[in-house]
């Protein structure tokens, strides 16, 4: 299996994948949709009763909102994740009490009339413990209203719940090929002028693809075509990814947590069936 990049950045990653097949292609989708463990806040304590601040303003702890669905919002926020560092809660060593090495800590104390964002959370920690997103609405507080939240954030993946899904728009195709006739090719350029992501061009007297990795194999091109001089088809052995995250982990530490990830799922695999077979 062979991989190239096309694009990468640290929320958008571009790639192609040879070699391989479409069900390693899928299982590599699947993988970056919900296997890879990212941290999100999970348990939101919420402080009860009147909130007194430093003029002595007393405000009351309620919001226009349920606590239910603020916490549920929060859960939402994306967490910046060091994807070699933190280890799930139940398999930490310090028992699941909580740690810095399973466990985020955040603070969130502001009183109304104000709206609160997901900037607002404050980390019990150093400054790259900052949430990613900080302009996420959480809610609007009115007069004498106020939140005081503490809120604990730890690792878990979207099998679980799709707030520790950091990937959006996990998707691959089929690498496109174009082939041109040249014998029945006369050059009058309909295709270069019917394809709509601009893949075919001439260049030395042909017709070439100049910009195939852009191809959706839509057919534009073989129906414009008065001589039947082209086909398309997709390479089910090489495929166009492509994904977004949220901004927890990076575009390049998800794709590489996802290759180990599934590498782990195979070796798992192998062994249990080895123990069956020696069974
Ligand atoms: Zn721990």
């Amino acid at each position: 299996m062979d991989l190239k990049i096309i694009d990468l950045t640290d929320t958008h990653a571009k790639f192609v994948v040879s070699g391989t097949r479409p069900d390693m292609a899928n299982a590599l989708r699947r993988t970056l949709m919900v296997g890879v463990p990212k941290m999100a806040i999970e348990t939101v304590e919420f402080h009860l009763g009147p909130i007194r601040d430093e003029d002595g303003k007393e405000c009351e702890s309620v919001s226009p909102l349920f606590d239910e669905m603020i916490a549920h919002r929060l859960g939402l926020v994306p967490v910046p994740t060091d994807p070699d560092l933190y280890v799930f809660k139940d398999k930490c060593v310090c028992d699941g009490e909580g740690c810095p090495n399973c466990t985020i800590m955040y603070s969130l104390n502001k009183k109304g009339p104000a709206e609160v964002y997901s900037g607002d959370l404050e980390p019990l920690g150093g400054k790259e413990l900052r949430v990613k997103d900080e302009l996420i609405p959480i809610v609007k507080l009115g007069p004498k209203q106020a939140l005081l939240i503490y809120a604990s954030a730890e690792l878990g993946t979207a099998e679980r719940h799709i707030k520790w899904q950091g990937t959006s728009g996990t998707a691959y195709r089929y690498y496109p090929t174009v082939t041109i006739d040249v014998s029945k090719c006369d050059l009058c350029e309909e295709c270069v002028k019917a394809c709509p992501r601009h893949v075919l061009g001439s260049k030395d007297k042909k017709i070439v693809a100049v910009n195939l990795e852009e191809c959706i194999l839509c057919t534009s091109c073989v129906k414009a075509c008065p001589r039947d001089a082209i086909t398309t088809s997709g390479d089910d052995t090489k495929f166009i990814f492509e994904f977004e995250t949220d901004g927890s982990l990076t575009a390049r530490d998800t794709l590489r947590k996802a290759l180990e990830v599934l590498e782990q799922r195979f070796d798992d695999f192998r062994e249990n069936l080895g123990q069956l077979v020696e069974g």
